[in-house]
């Protein structure tokens, strides 16, 4: 079984102490990759360090999280357009909108959102898109940007069966499916059953999220075989088929090669 982690954050402090053995640990469960999106220009420093270290495996990607955007985003925008022409990224991510947290800066996270989204077209790479209460606006945003050169994937997807609809009609966007799926009230299940395989890729968002049965404990990419099982069960096929048509998916996305 071969299965890629299309988010996780590898690269954070949460992992310094076993970065190596949570690494040998996925790849013991069958990950060949995984897609690090960055968070601020703080970040990026051990970002391109892990990527550097495992190369053809921790594929980096570049952008500003919306919960970093505050009142210095012009600075974050310039750090995150600078990186693009000095190393080699695969998506721009993660960016999007997060009114769960805070709302101070909303109209400043859909000004960044944006100005990622047109370095998106502009470089033609993928975005990975982060929304959390904020479908209305990043939908708002997206029916304006969309167009023949954008694609991505909408990740940790919690949504409705309706914004499912709409990120699918958008022609080249995915969802990222995480440990939410097995969560008894989490909801995704029901909306998974009517999703087309063919729009999915799976992702951790570990240190966060932990399927269950890890459910609490700091989250990582070996446990992406609990969601790939659950989806396998929700939908009635093999975890073999969720792994391989999942992969596919990431692989072509991303523009992953020599894995
Ligand atoms: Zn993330």
């Amino acid at each position: 079984m071969r299965l890629i982690d299309s988010h996780t954050h590898i690269f954070a402090e949460e992992f310094d102490y076993d970065r190596s053995e949570a690494i040998q640990r996925a790849k013991d469960a069958g990950v060949v990759a995984m897609v690090m999106p960055n968070i601020n220009s703080q970040s990026v420093d051990s970002l391109l360090s892990v990527a550097q270290q495992y190369p053809d495996y921790c594929f980096p990607c570049m952008g500003v999280h919306p919960t970093s955007v505050k009142n210095n985003f012009d600075d974050e925008l310039a750090s995150v357009q600078s990186w693009f022409a000095k190393a080699k990224f695969y998506a721009v991510g993660e960016i999007g909108i997060d009114l769960y947290w805070d709302k101070t800066f909303v109209e400043q996270q859909k000004e960044v959102f944006r100005q990622q989204l047109k370095m998106a077209k502009k470089f033609r790479l993928p975005v990975i898109i982060h929304a959390r209460n904020s479908f209305h606006e990043i939908f708002k945003i997206v029916d304006q940007e969309n167009d023949e050169d954008l694609g991505g994937v909408f990740h940790s997807f919690s949504g409705s069966l309706t914004d499912y609809e709409h990120i699918a009609s958008y022609g080249k966007f995915l969802v990222g499916i995480g440990g939410v799926v097995t969560y008894k009230n989490g909801g995704v299940d029901k909306v998974v059953q009517h999703i087309n395989l063919a729009n999915v890729i799976l992702e951790t968002d570990s240190p966060y999220l932990s399927p269950v049965p890890q459910r609490g404990k700091r989250n990582e990419s070996a446990n992406l075989v609990y969601i790939a099982s659950r989806i396998a069960e929700i939908k009635g096929i093999s975890v073999q088929e969720v792994a391989s048509v999942t992969t596919a998916n990431a692989t072509k996305l991303f523009s992953l090669s020599n894995l």
